[in-house]
């Protein structure tokens, strides 16, 4: 592999890991600060996790998991087949009729806290071992997935004894059992964020990862079986997209919830339509991110950079439009292209490190295709000096100036850290734009002034809006889409009522 993410402004080369990936640091550079791995200890196989217990796949089959900054083959996990999905099923239906579905919610939140808690003491071993298996760095998977995975289950512990006040009247119902597919980019949160309100109602589940991270799901597996977790509540069906397919398709669930693309989010909604499932999907994203000429200038820079470049841009809600008021853009894009020179490229593990690995060849000859796009229609390529390591998946901070509505690279989500830059000169135009995208997830606004937040508010056409911040995460607060980015709402007391029969 060689060139990935080469800029047309921009040289990228290869370099060793644990070097200094930006060029401005020739002179000046942090040490490595690497974390430790001997936290971690990775099985060489993992089984299915059914009925409260880890066993091989019924065919046999196992795949392997790769850390796609070094491509060492971190473990072999067993992929489930249609048997496995029978029994994983089965398994949950009688967990649910037998022992979660009466139990008093009093009592299911005790397991929920319990469960929170041993993710705030296991911390350290969640972090590093996501970043071993996802790519993103250590700084990300410590200071915003476990925690907020952790707060998940704090927060609907809060909500299980609480159900009849939350507005879905006197005594809502829980739906039964519950089918979840999650993607690879937030492999614990995604996990978090589906198991912890469907708990919390008191249904069972059957959690499918996705078939590049599946670690942190079997370790949260672990945890269910240390915080005493009845059997068969929450099972983890490790394996590829026939699994999940399997899974939503099974007539024994009663509901499913899928985050990933808006490609299979569709072939989802087809194979459960009429069969009275519960659905709920969170799928892709273009985001506006809109910065006015009031903004304050570097205080908006971190933002776009927060916005596109966290988690290598594999955030479904991420700013990859930057539209920005054309009588500040080339201050704007001088000052970001500044600070892209001084982010940092390399090893996950470093607690320096802004920018980890890609996490799958797939998706970086995804990201690279793209960008080529990007400059065959015509739109300036940019990325900083930066040299990318020689082994695994990489990709250089993007930015594409000079980019028209009609680009691909302004209509289809990249995935990665790809940034594309259009300009507007009023706020009618920029809402124009926002809107001009067949998603509907999110959006940021950057101005001083409240009067204009709140008016592009009631015209945007997303399901979060950010104002002067953006990647905000809280349990408390509802996440979802319009149009072809999903429906249903995640977080917050709307979260519950995706698991309730109300
Ligand atoms: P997918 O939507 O294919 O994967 C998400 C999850 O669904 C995974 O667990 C996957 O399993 C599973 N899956 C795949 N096919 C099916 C199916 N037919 N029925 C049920 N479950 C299925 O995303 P990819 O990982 O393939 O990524 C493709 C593109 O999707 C990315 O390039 C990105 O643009 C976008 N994406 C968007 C996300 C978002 O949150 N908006 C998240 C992830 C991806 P498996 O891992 O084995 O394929």
């Amino acid at each position: 592999m060689t060139q990935a993410g080469e800029g047309a402004e921009g040289p990228v080369s290869r370099r060793e890991p644990g070097g200094h990936a930006d060029g401005l640091s020739a002179g000046w550079d942090y040490a490595p600060a690497p974390e430790s791995r001997d936290i971690v200890s990775i099985a060489p196989e993992y089984g299915l996790f059914v009925a409260g217990e880890f066993a091989p796949a019924a065919g046999g089959r196992t795949f392997s998991t790769v850390n796609p900054a070094t491509e060492e083959t971190l473990s072999r996990v067993a992929a489930a087949g249609p048997a496995d999905v029978d029994r994983a099923v089965a398994a949950a239906r009688a967990a649910y009729d037998q022992v979660w579905g009466p139990m008093p919610g009093a009592e299911r939140a005790k397991y929920l806290y319990r469960i929170a808690r041993a993710l705030q003491e296991r911390a350290r071993e969640f972090a590093v071992l996501e970043s071993l298996d996802n790519g993103k760095p250590i700084r990300e998977s410590r200071d915003v997935d476990v925690p907020l995975a952790a707060a998940h289950f704090f927060y609907y512990a809060g909500w299980a004894d609480k159900l009849e006040h939350a507005g879905f009247g006197p005594a809502p119902r829980p739906l039964g059992v519950a089918g979840q597919v999650i993607p690879w980019n937030f492999p614990l949160m995604m996990a978090a964020w589906k198991l912890a309100p469907a708990l919390a109602a008191g249904n069972t589940c059957v959690l499918k990862p996705a078939e590049t991270t599946p670690l942190t799901a079997l370790l949260l597996a672990e945890v269910c079986h240390q915080a005493g977790l009845p059997p068969g509540v929450v099972n983890v069906l490790t394996g590829a997209g026939d699994a999940g397919a399997a899974l939503v398709a099974h007539p024994g669930i009663d509901k499913v919830a899928f985050t990933g693309s808006t490609e299979v989010g569709k072939e989802i909604a087809r194979s459960v339509a009429g069969t009275g499932k519960k659905l709920t999907l969170e799928l892709g994203g273009k985001a506006a991110n809109i910065v006015f000429d009031d903004a304050p200038v570097e205080q908006a820079v971190e933002g776009i950079v927060n916005g596109i470049f966290f988690n290598q841009g594999h955030v479904c809600c991420a700013g990859s439009r930057l539209l920005v008021q054309d009588s500040v853009a080339g201050a704007v894009v001088d000052r970001l292209r500044r600070r892209l020179a001084s982010l940092r490229l390399g090893d996950p593990l470093d607690k320096n490190t802004d920018i980890g690995a890609v996490n799958s060849p797939e998706q970086l000859d995804k990201i690279t295709r793209l960008s080529a796009t990007g400059e065959a229609e015509g739109a300036r390529r940019w990325s900083p000096p930066c040299r990318l390591p020689d082994r695994g998946y990489w990709f250089a901070p993007t930015i594409f100036t000079g980019v028209s509505q009609s680009h691909r690279i302004a209509r289809e989500e990249i995935f990665g850290p790809v940034l594309s830059v259009l300009t507007f000169r009023t706020p009618e135009e920029a809402v124009a734009k926002a809107n001009n995208t067949p998603y509907g997830l999110s959006a940021g606004a950057w101005t001083e002034k409240g009067s204009r937040i709140l008016w592009l508010a009631q015209r945007l056409r997303a399901g979060v809006i950010w104002a002067n911040t953006y990647n905000r995460f809280d349990p408390a607060s509802p996440f979802g889409g319009y149009q072809e980015s999903g429906f249903g709402r995640e977080g917050g007391r709307h979260g519950l009522a995706a698991y309730l029969d109300a």
